[in-house]
């Protein structure tokens, strides 16, 4: 287990921790050694330091710790664990579950998805918990734009200085274009404008504005970056990371990957009602 290692005898990751992530998180292939052995301590701390429970006929695996550990890792990475002094407990769930419809925004509950959800964040030293289904499913494939573990972790980032009110602790310089930013593109999602990269559930409220830009940002950063630059700028800006460059970096180095498939779906001539791709 992670968590009994000595603070002495952490230098780099396990091997077997880095077997997982190679293979379940795409966010971890995209990452430089050195960001990879940043994220490997933070996670460690974070499995260290907070408390880990299974819910009810779950059991954490080290591949359930290590998934989970890291993407909520992935958000510090350039801020450091003190942002997640707040996370009472981290617990992890086989899968969705049922939740009645709360209200968002207030000091209370923050669902993601009200009725059945993947994942909630509770106040202050209040507990954090995600669906493992989502949380697996999601971090093998990201381009879906979904992230239940960068959503829920986002909350608690957002929550630190005391509201959830989507607007994290910034620097004060920062804080006049963050607002003016965020509300412009929030408002766009709720009149229906704001085009198709955030899902609509951005729109419920401030806070999760920020959860779902977050998701956005850092699983089709290159698509935001594109189609919202301030948006993606000022967020660039609070996660001092550029995924959107991750992205790219990826892309040509793996060439190799990405170029059959282009030619298998486009040299092909297929009649107009084929269901093929
Ligand atoms: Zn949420």
């Amino acid at each position: 287990m992670f968590g009994r290692r000595k603070r002495a005898e952490r230098a780099g990751l396990p091997d077997a921790w880095r077997s997982i992530l190679d293979a379940r998180s795409v966010h971890w292939r995209l990452l430089d050694p050195g960001e990879r052995d940043r994220l490997g301590e933070l996670a460690d701390w974070l499995l260290r330091e907070r408390r880990w429970e299974a819910a009810r006929d779950f059991e954490l695996t080290d591949e359930v710790r290590t998934l989970v550990s890291a993407h909520a890792s992935l958000l510090v990475l350039e801020l450091g664990e003190s942002w997640y002094d707040e996370v009472g407990a981290v617990v992890v769930r086989a899968g969705a579950m049922d939740r009645a419809p709360t209200l968002s925004g207030g000091r209370g509950i923050v669902t993601r998805y009200p009725g059945v959800i993947d994942g909630e964040a509770h106040h202050d030293d209040g507990p954090l918990m995600v669906s493992w289904a989502a949380a697996r499913r999601e971090a093998a494939q990201p381009r879906w734009g979904r992230d239940v573990v960068l959503h829920e972790f986002a909350h608690k980032l957002d929550m630190l200085d005391g509201t959830l009110d989507g607007t994290p602790r910034l620097d004060d310089e920062a804080v006049p274009r963050w607002v003016k930013v965020c509300t412009n593109h929030f408002e766009a999602v709720r009149e229906g404008t704001g085009g198709r990269i955030l899902r609509d559930y951005a729109g419920t409220n401030a806070a999760e504005f920020f959860a779902v830009a977050t998701e956005t940002f850092f699983t089709r950063p290159i698509e935001l970056q594109t189609e919202k630059p301030d948006l993606y700028d000022v967020l660039a800006g609070f996660y001092r990371q550029d995924p959107a460059e991750r992205w790219r970096r990826a892309a040509v180095a793996t060439p190799v990957v990405s170029q059959p498939r282009i030619v298998v779906r486009y040299a092909v001539p297929r009649p107009v009602d084929s269901t093929g791709s």
